[in-house]
């Protein structure tokens, strides 16, 4: 990056730099702090003054320092190489600056997010003499064996290729040469950059109406997330919002994933930085880390890196949606974000909101959710792609009133609220199905109803009245006992305890019990429902013995249902038709 004219520090207030002779500086400019050259960048200008985020310890820097201008704002590349890879918040490689520094990072130390030297075999898609546009294809290389990367015209740019370089090319190689209108040549390489804070074009939204296919029962069946769509989970300290975070990343059926761990509790990202390369994509059996990015940052990098790495994340997730592939953000937890923007804002001496946080965190969290979305992808072809945001909220004492939750719930269409009671009871995911909710349910019952079952959100919308209607009927029993409830009562409750732990259990840690399908969900759901639907009459029967009934061995069965094979679903149909027929049998 080349350095032009220099202003001159004036203060300095931890992650804030302020420094004068910043009259040409623009917002949001990248800037080098120190002869150190730290990183840093413009959040707000007055005058000749410039106040200046620094993404690097300021320890020892003073006033009377130079501020280097760079004349560019903080950018990601955007290029093969990027899977696979941890990231720290502003983009650099982890293993790369162990390599150079050792564990802890030292300081301005600059290495480029993507690998100068590696070369890729690329494969043109387009014909010299072709008219392209901007987003369109230019070529692809295999980026692992999962991801195949496509390279596209930039932004801004439209024309006709007047070259085409087929072949192993390094990522600054030109591989393409397009004449515009003008005349102009662009030399186009397969290394391009984007501004954190800018969402990318895209050719026009879609309606979300795929779901994302977690493998959670709760998530998939009750509270169903849309590809494209946006979720969060709030939930005290220890009641799993990271295993669900991780389970999603791991098992969702997104073809490219971008984990972002802002300042979460350093030991948390150093398992999943652990954990990831040796787990196995359990669509493809590839490992996982071939179609995943991490951003992590580490617990010795300042607060204002993760302010910027949700962007970070948030700019390579939409680059990958570009290309007409279904990618899922993870987000944890975006409370560490907020507070990142309180701290600076506090520094900045603005105005404060609600709690101290700044009057802008309404607006940016509207911003950063909003990046999600169903597309149509920039360019003629018909590609559509797909970018789902799932940010974990910790909300202080577990209050979901505090303002980064409210703020995340207008914005966010699923609500995973997950339950500090359950937690401790050890019913896991402790995801509370009374108070979570989906607004995307409607949008994927066509999938559901195509794919899956003609009734199954027939069953779904039952097994979630069950579990109402049990919070109700549980408060009388508590008032008046058990013998104040009808049979048909008792049978709610017998059918709702059933959802709840053979169902809505799921142990995060269990390899078979982990992921389940959508179809296998459907027919377990469906033959706890059974006894439900076959029951009605029977147990307004006289002398009907619930205690009898539940002992019944066809019961043990039911229980036992989830260890049938994943596609044996005539086992599941033989075994609902053979419930269905013994509780009729006791009819009288
Ligand atoms: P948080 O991120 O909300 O602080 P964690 O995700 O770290 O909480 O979860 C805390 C603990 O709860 C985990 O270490 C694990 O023992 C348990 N747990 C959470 N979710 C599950 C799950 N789905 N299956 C099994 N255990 C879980």
């Amino acid at each position: 990056m080349s350095t032009q004219q220099e202003g001159t520090i004036i203060k300095v207030s931890g992650p804030l730099v302020v420094a004068k002779g910043m009259s040409t500086a623009k917002m949001n400019e990248i800037v080098y702090v120190s002869e150190q050259r730290l990183l840093g960048e413009v959040i707000s200008l007055d005058g000749d003054n410039a106040s200046i985020q620094v993404y690097e310890e300021t320890g020892g820097i003073g006033p009377g320092e130079p501020v280097y201008l760079t004349g560019q704002t903080l950018s990601v590349e955007l290029g093969p190489g990027l899977l696979e890879n941890f990231y720290d918040g502003i983009q650099r490689p982890l293993q790369l600056i162990e390599k150079e520094s050792g564990a802890f990072i030292a300081r301005g130390i600059h290495v480029p997010g993507i690998d100068r030297e590696r070369k890729w075999d690329f494969k043109p898609v387009v014909n010299s003499g072709d008219s392209v546009a901007e987003g369109d294809v230019l070529g692809e290389v295999q980026e692992t064996t999962l991801i195949n990367h496509r390279i596209m015209v930039p932004v801004g740019i439209s024309g006709k290729v007047t070259e085409i370089h087929s072949g192993d090319k390094k990522v600054e190689d030109v591989v393409a040469v397009i004449e515009d209108e003008h005349g102009k040549n662009h030399k186009i390489t397969m290394l391009q950059k984007w501004p954190i804070r800018i969402p990318r074009k895209d050719g026009g939204k879609r309606v979300p109406n795929e779901p994302l296919i977690t493998g959670t029962r709760i998530l998939d069946t009750l509270f169903p997330l849309a590809k494209g769509g946006a979720g969060c989970i709030p939930g005290p300290f220890g009641a799993g919002k990271t295993v669900t975070q991780q389970t999603v990343a791991k098992y969702c059926d997104a073809e490219v994933i971008v984990y972002v761990g802002c300042g979460e509790r350093g030991n948390e990202m150093t398992d999943v930085l652990m954990e990831f390369p040796e787990l196995k994509d359990p669509n493809t059996g590839e490992p996982l880390m071939k179609r995943t990015i991490l951003i992590a940052n580490t617990s010795n990098m300042p607060v204002a890196a993760r302010e910027a790495s949700v962007y970070t994340g948030m700019t390579i997730a939409e680059y990958y949606r570009d290309m007409g592939y279904n990618v899922a953000l993870m987000a944890d937890s975006t409370s560490r974000w907020a507070e990142a923007m309180r701290e600076m804002s506090g520094r900045l001496e603005e105005m404060p909101g609600e709690e101290g946080y700044p009057a802008y965190l309404g607006s940016r969290t509207a911003g950063f959710y909003e990046r999600a979305g169903a597309v149509k992808c920039l360019g003629s072809g018909d590609r559509k792609g797909s970018l789902t945001v799932i940010g974990a909220v910790s909300p202080p004492g577990g209050d979901l009133s505090e303002p980064v939750t409210q703020n995340t719930l207008r914005v966010t269409k699923v609500f995973w609220g997950l339950d500090a009671n359950l937690a401790r009871r050890r019913h896991f995911p402790a995801i509370n199905w009374l108070s979570s909710y989906s607004l995307y349910d409607e949008n994927v019952a066509g999938h559901w109803k195509k794919e899956v079952a003609d009734d199954s959100i027939d069953v779904r919308n039952d097994a979630m009245r069950l579990l109402q209607e049990e919070a109700k009927l549980e408060e009388i029993v508590r008032l008046v006992g058990m013998d104040a409830l009808s049979p048909k009562e008792r049978l709610v409750l017998e059918t709702a305890k059933s959802i709840r732990e053979e169902f809505l259990f799921q142990n995060a840690f269990d390899a078979e019990d982990a992921y389940t399908s959508l179809t296998k969900q459907y027919w377990m759901l469906k033959i706890i429902m059974t006894i439900y639907y076959s029951a009605q009459d029977i147990v307004e029967q006289e002398d009907f013995d619930f205690d009898e009934f539940k002992k019944l061995p066809v019961m043990e069965k039911v229980v036992k249902s989830k260890e049938i094979e994943d596609g044996k679903w005539e086992a599941f149909e033989v075994l609902a038709k053979e419930v269905a027929s013994t509780i009729q049998s006791l009819k009288k």
